[in-house]
């Protein structure tokens, strides 16, 4: 969860600071520095001499610092080492008393905010959010494109910022890249899309070209695949220099580039592997791939040598997943800038797409029954995190309070399940952190059985996108809580919907765990189409068990509708019972006590 803060440093000047942080540290792998006087406490390392100087050494290389520490001393720290939002780290400070989480300083760009937020839940705390974005309930004008791999441009970042806190009209000229965040913001904003007309003081600019207007930043989402052939040792200067010339020559912004696009032939050329660094992926083809495709400009001589018409335009194409170039092929020669040999050609070509560079994730979130303290923090963390969220639209509504602006979120109705789990999976292999949430626990009747078989037939290499399940309160647990102890002994839990089971098979296990005398909870114990099942599970279970065994009926537990009914086999019936309960049938040792239902631990001898 805290991958995208680290190195990330804590430190605390105090003994019940370092101990506020300790359990900070371990689960986010933070090394919590402390003076010599507090050597003692474990895992702590100390720093020698002035805190001051000891900060100044450790800022260059951190991501994030949490500070339990007064704000003012934190800022007064701080202060000789600040300079500009786009390179400063996040820094967080979090009271003695534990009660706040406070985003200081590189609340957008450093991602103090979303730290601020995980360490609240991780400390019980409250976050606290200065910035006027999340006050409108908008994400930051400077960061809300990185989700999508976007890169900022040229601007004046802190004037348009400023005048969408003035609540004044912004206009956004969006010609590529997903628009999906634009169906995705709160009601209250000002931004107009696609309207040039409208009079407005500020402009969001997201494409290929940089427009250097007054108030105007630039968004470039990485739409440009650019295609190279190039000669055996042509050096990484003149690589750089053609791509950065025909960018140039066409206006393109480089921040727009996804990435490069050749032959394999040339997949170990030092020049471009060079150019490439960590920057850009380089995608090879094979000659037999590239000589289908159609280009503007093939070459016999090319053909004769490496067997395909044409490298750089077939490549670009291919990569781009595109018919049409952007810019046809062109040549630069070593001599243009300096006396070496060697030649490059370049084309380049506009995907639909946009190019993320992020790896996807998809956490499987169980959300328990219903009230948010009934959800683990680890839970709660993964959905303020995630850059989407998808689920039944009843259970979206259960964790509107830890939804952050800017987020996606995405509800679907009861019975689209696997359009669910097949969104959340095109989403993570675009790149983004999908949480997928299912109530109770999402690995029973949830979804994470779903996403995870649905990878499973997409041949998933088990890593990309990476995978994380967040156990939550199932259903019978929840409702067992509310009426005593009547799991306390074997147990198990059986689904009566027969919509992915055969009811053969859903019969065969109810006349099991009653003649094993399991104490059984049953799910999906009836719906509008479904109602006999629940008569022939008694009917069942009365073969096995005394009409007067003991059952719990517990529909909404820890919702506002919560309603529980003590009952017996026999008389099951006469309580209505519907899609929103579980029912809890003892086994032969189960019994009353007022208002409890109670399983004993052990079978004792009376
Ligand atoms: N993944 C969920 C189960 C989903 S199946 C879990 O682990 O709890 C849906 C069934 O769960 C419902 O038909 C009902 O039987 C049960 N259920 C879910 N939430 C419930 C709640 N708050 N109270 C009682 N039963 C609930």
């Amino acid at each position: 969860m805290f991958q995208d803060f680290q190195p990330l440093a804590a430190i605390a000047t105090t003994p019940n600071g370092a101990r506020k942080l300790q359990p900070l540290c371990q689960s986010s792998g933070a090394t919590l520095w402390v003076p010599p006087s507090l050597s003692h406490i474990s895992g702590a390392e100390v720093y020698p001499g002035s805190l001051k100087d000891h900060l100044a050494g450790l800022w260059q290389r951190h991501h994030s610092f949490v500070f339990c520490l007064a704000a003012g001393a934190v800022t007064r720290l701080i202060a000789p080492l600040l300079a500009n939002k786009a390179s400063d780290p996040a820094v967080v400070v979090v009271d003695e008393g534990g009660r706040f989480a406070i985003s200081l300083c590189s609340g957008h760009q450093g991602g103090a905010d979303r730290l601020a937020k995980l360490v609240a839940l991780q400390l019980g705390a409250t976050a606290v959010l200065t910035g006027a974005a999340d006050g409108l309930g908008l994400p930051g004008i400077d960061i809300f494109g990185l989700p999508f791999g976007w890169q900022r441009g040229a601007g004046n970042w802190t004037a348009v910022s400023a005048a969408v806190a003035r609540g004044e009209t912004v206009q956004v000229i969006q010609q590529t890249g997903s628009k999906l965040w634009q169906q995705h913001l709160s009601g209250g904003h000002n931004l107009v899309f696609e309207n040039p007309n409208l009079p407005a003081t500020a402009q969001i600019f997201i494409g290929n070209e940089t427009n250097l207007g007054e108030n105007c930043v630039n968004w470039h989402p990485r739409v440009l695949w650019l295609g190279i052939g190039c000669e055996r040792g042509t050096s990484t200067e003149l690589i750089a220099y053609a791509i950065q010339q025909s960018c140039q020559s066409a206006n393109l912004a480089m921040e727009a580039i996804a990435g490069i696009a050749t032959i394999d032939l040339k997949a170990d050329e030092v020049g471009l592997l060079a150019v490439c660094g960590n920057k850009w992926p380089l995608k090879t083809f094979s000659a037999e791939e590239l000589q289908s495709i159609v280009v503007p400009n093939p070459s016999q001589v090319v053909a004769a040598e490496v067997g395909t018409p044409s490298v750089a335009e077939a490549a670009a194409l291919k990569a781009a997943n595109s018919q049409q170039l952007l810019v046809e092929k062109q040549i630069f020669r070593a001599e243009q800038i300096d006396n070496s040999s060697g030649a490059v050609t370049v084309a380049i070509a506009q995907s639909e797409v946009e190019y993320t560079g992020r790896k996807g994730q998809l956490f499987l979130v169980g959300t328990g029954p219903g009230k948010l303290a009934q959800m683990t923090p680890a839970a709660q963390s993964a959905i303020s995190q995630a850059d989407a969220i998808i689920g039944y639209a009843l259970y979206l509504d259960l964790i509107a309070p830890l939804l952050r602006p800017g987020q996606i979120v995405e509800a679907f109705p009861i019975t689209q399940e696997r359009q669910r789990s097949q969104r959340a999976i095109a989403l993570a292999k675009w790149g983004l952190t999908v949480a997928v949430v299912s109530s109770g626990d999402a690995g029973i009747y949830g979804m994470a059985g779903l996403v995870l078989e649905d990878l499973q037939a997409q041949n998933w290499d088990a890593k990309t996108p990476a995978v994380e399940i967040f156990p939550g309160i199932s259903a019978l647990q929840a409702a067992a809580s509310r009426v005593g102890t009547p799991l306390m002994h074997d147990f198990c839990a059986i689904s009566l919907s027969d919509l992915l089971t055969p009811w053969e098979v859903i019969e065969k296990r109810l006349i099991a765990a009653a003649q094993a005398d399991f104490t059984t909870a049953l799910y999906n114990p009836r719906s509008q189409t479904r109602v006999q099942q629940l008569a022939i599970a008694q009917s069942i279970f009365l073969q096995y068990r005394q009409p007067h065994t003991p059952v719990a009926i517990v529909r909404s537990a820890y919702r506002e509708d919560e309603q529980i009914t003590l009952t017996s086999l026999g008389e099951l019936l006469e309580t209505p019972v519907d899609m929103l309960a579980t029912v809890l049938i003892g086994n032969n040792s189960t019994r009353i006590h007022a208002d409890w239902m109670i399983t004993p631990r052990g079978y004792r001898k009376s």
